[in-house]
C-alpha cells in the first residue's frame, strides 16, 4: 500500500526511478489481472515514456511535484486523446477520443503516469461493475465478492496494489460505494469542484470525478491536482483551490460532528451498525462533540435519484444514434432502422431500462408527476442538509447498507441492487462533498465504509475529519489478501 509523498520522497531521493517504479506496477498488473480483471486496457509503453520523461527531469535537476512519476489508473469513462475509451459499452467498444479530459490533462501536467483505463458499469450504471459489456470485476479482498460499482475496477485496482491511485466518477456513489466494499478511501468532490469536461455524461447535475486511494492524505493530493476552475465546463466553480493537505491535522478538538438518524434504522447490516457505534466514541475521543441529527428528508434521496438521474441520462445517451459516435449498425436499409439497431445492439439491459425510465418520466403526461416533482423533493433535501450545517462541521453515515456482496446476488433484481446507493445519492443530489474511508471489518473479513459528507466547498474539514479518523485507527494498515 505504497502511499504517493514515500513514493516521491523515494524518487527524488534516487532510490528508485519513475521507471522502476511504473514497471513494478505493470509487473503486478499482468501478475493479478486475470484473476481481479480491473482494467480494460493496459497502456505499458505509453506509461514507461511518462516515466522517462520524470525520470530525465530528475536526472537534470529539475524540481518535481508530488504526483511526478506516480503511476495512476483512470476510469474508461474519462476521455483521453488517442486512447480508447469505451465506459464498459459495445456502443463505445472502439471509441478513440479526438480530446484530452480536463483532469487527465491536469495530470500529464503534474508528471503522473497512467497505467490504463479501469472497467466500471456500463456508463456508470450499476453498483456492481457486473454491467461492463466487457466482463465482471472482482474484489481483491475475496474474488467471490463484487468490488461495487460503478468504478469498480478503479477502486480494485487500488485495493489489489495495481496502480497508486485512480480516478472514478461518482453520480450516485460510485466512488464511496466501491471504496467502501474495496477497503479504500474514496471521494466525491463538491458538484463544481472538478471540471467534467471529457467525463462522459451519465446525468450532467450529479456527475463528479474524484480520486480514490490509499489513505486520506493521497485523496487531498489527488484532488489538489485535478480540482480548479475550468471553462469548458459550465458548471465549474470560480474559486481558487486551496492546499488540502493543510487541513491534515490529527484531532477533532473544537469540531461539533452529526451523525444522521435516519441512516441507523432498518435496512442496515447489524456489523455496520456496530462499527459505525464504534465510530461515535473514537470521534468522542478525539475531541468532537458527537450528536445525532435528523435529516428526515434524506431517506428520499433513492427515489428521487431514480427519476432525476434516468431522465437526465435519457437525454445525454441520445446522441449515440451510430451517427456521432461509435458503434453503426450495418446490416440497416434506412435512417430509422439504423438508429433503432444500433441502440438495440450498441447498449445493455440496464442502461436500456434507465432510457426507458427517464424518457417516461419526462415525457409530456408524466413531467409534473414525476420529474418536476422530484425537483422539488431534491430541494427539500438540499435544505435538510443546511439545516444540519447551520448545527455541525461535518456530517457522518455508513457509506454503504452492507459490504461486498457475492458476485450475481443482485444482477436479477434491481431494485435491491439501486439500494445499495441509498446513503451515498443524497450528497450528490445536493452536491456536497463526501469521502468513504475504512471504519472496520464484518465477520468475513470485508471491509466496512464510514461516509463524512461537507458542506460545499468544505473538503478541508471532511479531510480533517477523514484523517484524523484514520490516523487514530488501525482499519487501513490492513491490506488486502492480493496487494
Ligand atoms: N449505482 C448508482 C447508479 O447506478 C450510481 C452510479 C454512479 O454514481 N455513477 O445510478
Amino acid at each position: 500500500m505504497a502511499k504517493i509523498r514515500k513514493l516521491h520522497q523515494q524518487l527524488i531521493a534516487k532510490d528508485r526511478t519513475a521507471v522502476e517504479l511504473t514497471q513494478d506496477y505493470l509487473d503486478r498488473i499482468a501478475a493479478l489481472e486475470p484473476q481481479v480483471h480491473a482494467f480494460l486496457r493496459v497502456n505499458g509503453e505509453a506509461a514507461l515514456a511518462q516515466a522517462r520523461q520524470v525520470d530525465a527531469q530528475i536526472a537534470a535537476g529539475e524540481p518535481i511535484g508530488p504526483l511526478a512519476g506516480i503511476p495512476l489508473a483512470l476510469k474508461d469513462n474519462l476521455c483521453t486523446q488517442g486512447i480508447r475509451t469505451t465506459c464498459g459499452s459495445r456502443m463505445l467498444a472502439d471509441f478513440v477520443p479526438a480530446y484530452e479530459s480536463t483532469v487527465t490533462q491536469k495530470l500529464k501536467a503534474a508528471g503522473a503516469v497512467f497505467l490504463g483505463k479501469t472497467n466500471m458499469d456500463e456508463f456508470a450504471m450499476g453498483s456492481s461493475t457486473e454491467t461492463s459489456a466487457f466482463g465482471p470485476t472482482a474484489n481483491p479482498w475475496s474474488l467471490d465478492r463484487v468490488p461495487g460499482g460503478s468504478s469498480g475496477g478503479s477502486a480494485a485496482a487500488v485495493a489489489a496494489a495495481e496502480c497508486v491511485a485512480a480516478l472514478g466518477s461518482d453520480t450516485g456513489g460510485s466512488i464511496r460505494q466501491p471504496a467502501s466494499f474495496c477497503g479504500i478511501v474514496g471521494l466525491k468532490p463538491t458538484y463544481g469542484l472538478v471540471s467534467r469536461f471529457g467525463l462522459v455524461a451519465f446525468a450532467s447535475s450529479l456527475d463528479q470525478i474524484g480520486p480514490l486511494t490509499n489513505s486520506v492524505e493521497d485523496a487531498a493530493l489527488v484532488l489538489g491536482a485535478i480540482a480548479g476552475h475550468d471553462p469548458r465546463d459550465g458548471t465549474s466553480i470560480p474559486e481558487p483551490v486551496p492546499d488540502y493537505t493543510q487541513a491534515l491535522v490529527p484531532d477533532l478538538k473544537g469540531m461539533r460532528i452529526g451523525i444522521i438518524q435516519e441512516t441507523l434504522g432498518t435496512g442496515l447490516d447489524p456489523q455496520v451498525a456496530q462499527a459505525m457505534e464504534t465510530v461515535w466514541r473514537q470521534l468522542q475521543d478525539l475531541g468532537a462533540e458527537v450528536l445525532e441529527l435528523s435529516c428526515p428528508r434524506f431517506r428520499y434521496g433513492l427515489p428521487t435519484y431514480y427519476i432525476l438521474a434516468p431522465a437526465e441520462a435519457s437525454a445525454n445517451l441520445a446522441r449515440y444514434d451510430g451517427v456521432k459516435y461509435g458503434l453503426r449498425d450495418q446490416t440497416c436499409t434506412n435512417l430509422m432502422d439504423m438508429y433503432q439497431r444500433t441502440r438495440a445492439e450498441g447498449f445493455g439491459a440496464e442502461v436500456k431500462r434507465r432510457i426507458m425510465l427517464g424518457t417516461y418520466t419526462l415525457s409530456a403526461g408524466y413531467y409534473d408527476a414525476y420529474y418536476l416533482k422530484a425537483q422539488k423533493v431534491r430541494t427539500l433535501i438540499k435544505e435538510d442538509f443546511h439545516q444540519a450545517f447551520a448545527q455541525v462541521d461535518a456530517l457522518v453515515c455508513p457509506t454503504a447498507p452492507t459490504t461486498a456482496f457475492p458476485a450475481g446476488s443482485k444482477s436479477a433484481d434491481p431494485l435491491s441492487m439501486y439500494l445499495s446507493d441509498l446513503m451515498t445519492i443524497p450528497a450528490n443530489l445536493a452536491g456536497l462533498p463526501a469521502l468513504s474511508l475504512p471504519c472496520g471489518f464484518d465477520d468475513q473479513g470485508l471491509p466496512i465504509g464510514l461516509q463524512v459528507i461537507g458542506n460545499v466547498l468544505r473538503e478541508d474539514l471532511v479531510f480533517r475529519v477523514a484523517y484524523a479518523y484514520e490516523q487514530a485507527t488501525p482499519w487501513h494498515q490492513r491490506p488486502s489478501p492480493l496487494s
